[in-house]
């Protein structure tokens, strides 16, 4: 019987998802189709419901569901409860299992871009969703300090706690005239944009929430936002001389985790990257 693995999301005709998975899935004869489910945020019950089906290997979860699928799982891992979100789940032994692969996706992609997170300063800009899975994966990479730059300095207080004991956490406003911005970013090792400015056709589509003359030569600049084009981030990075990366390499990492959990099989991150490119410059 041909399995299914659902996107949940919306919307998700954006997704590149679908065209990444399908072609590992294929690459390795699973007989499984990933299927995009459009799923209004009032009918989200009904999709989780859904996926209790014995045809069903598990999901991912997208924008805007990954907090409110937390309640309607059966078993959220440590990492998703520390996030306090998810991105997958797995149907298994009769139960929906949860975890959020965006950690490692973020810490995978950083590796890939030449980065060293443990004892690393880092910047964080933005403090939503995203963000709050980045500064898990700080803590979970082990780094030395993060500053996290929000428009709304209290959302980025309201990340502090992700760092228990173990990550020392400030917080200032995303205003780059001020020192204490000015000051983190000229210490950071890494840099990593979590706000969704730069994203291709919304109204912050030509936007960097950090001006060039801010980066520093070498540092490592991670877009969380990708396109076609390099994203305004990445370009600003670039001119300073920094090693700037987009966030396709996150998508496609959280995936590959997502596609081991459903499947059992090693990603064919190869393919995968192939699709996820060839969606994006087409
Ligand atoms: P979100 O929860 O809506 O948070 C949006 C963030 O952007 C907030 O920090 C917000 O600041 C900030 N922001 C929005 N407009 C701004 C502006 N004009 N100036 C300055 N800051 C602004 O969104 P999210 O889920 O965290 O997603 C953020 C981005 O990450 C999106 O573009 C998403 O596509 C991307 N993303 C990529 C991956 C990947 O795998 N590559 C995974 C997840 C997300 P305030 O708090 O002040 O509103």
């Amino acid at each position: 019987m041909t399995q299914t693995i659902a996107l949940l999301g919306h919307p998700v005709a954006h997704s590149l998802s679908p065209l990444f998975q399908q072609a590992a899935l294929d690459a390795l004869a699973v007989d499984a189709r990933y299927e995009a489910w459009d799923v209004r945020p009032a009918d989200l019950s009904i999709a989780v419901e859904r996926l209790r089906s014995g045809s069903v290997l598990g999901a991912n979860v997208t924008v805007p569901h990954k907090i409110a699928a937390m309640r309607l799982i059966d078993r959220p891992d440590a990492l998703a409860e520390r996030v306090g979100a998810v991105n997958t789940i797995v149907r298994a032994d009769g139960l929906l299992r949860a975890t959020n692969t965006d950690v490692v996706g973020v810490l995978r992609a950083l590796t890939d871009a030449g980065a060293r997170v443990a004892g690393a300063r880092v910047v964080v800009i933005g403090a939503g969703g995203a963000a709050r899975g980045v500064v898990v994966a700080m803590r979970e990479g082990r780094a030395g300090h993060v500053t996290i730059a929000n428009r709304t300095i209290e959302r980025a207080r309201a990340l502090v706690a992700l760092g228990g004991d173990e990550l020392a956490i400030d917080v200032c406003a995303l205003d780059v005239t001020s020192v204490p911005l000015r000051d983190a970013i000229a210490a950071a090792a890494i840099v990593i944009q979590a706000t969704s400015l730069g994203l291709p056709h919304s109204p912050g589509a030509e936007a960097s929430p950090i001006p060039s003359g801010l980066f520093v030569r070498d540092q490592i600049a991670l877009d969380l936002v990708y396109g076609r084009e390099p994203t305004p981030f990445v370009r600003a990075a670039t001119a300073a001389g920094a090693r700037a990366s987009d966030g396709l390499g996150m998508l496609v990492h959280q995936g590959a985790a997502s596609f081991t959990l459903w499947t059992g099989h090693e990603a064919p991150l190869d393919v995968m990257f192939a699709a996820a490119r060839a969606a994006v410059a087409g």
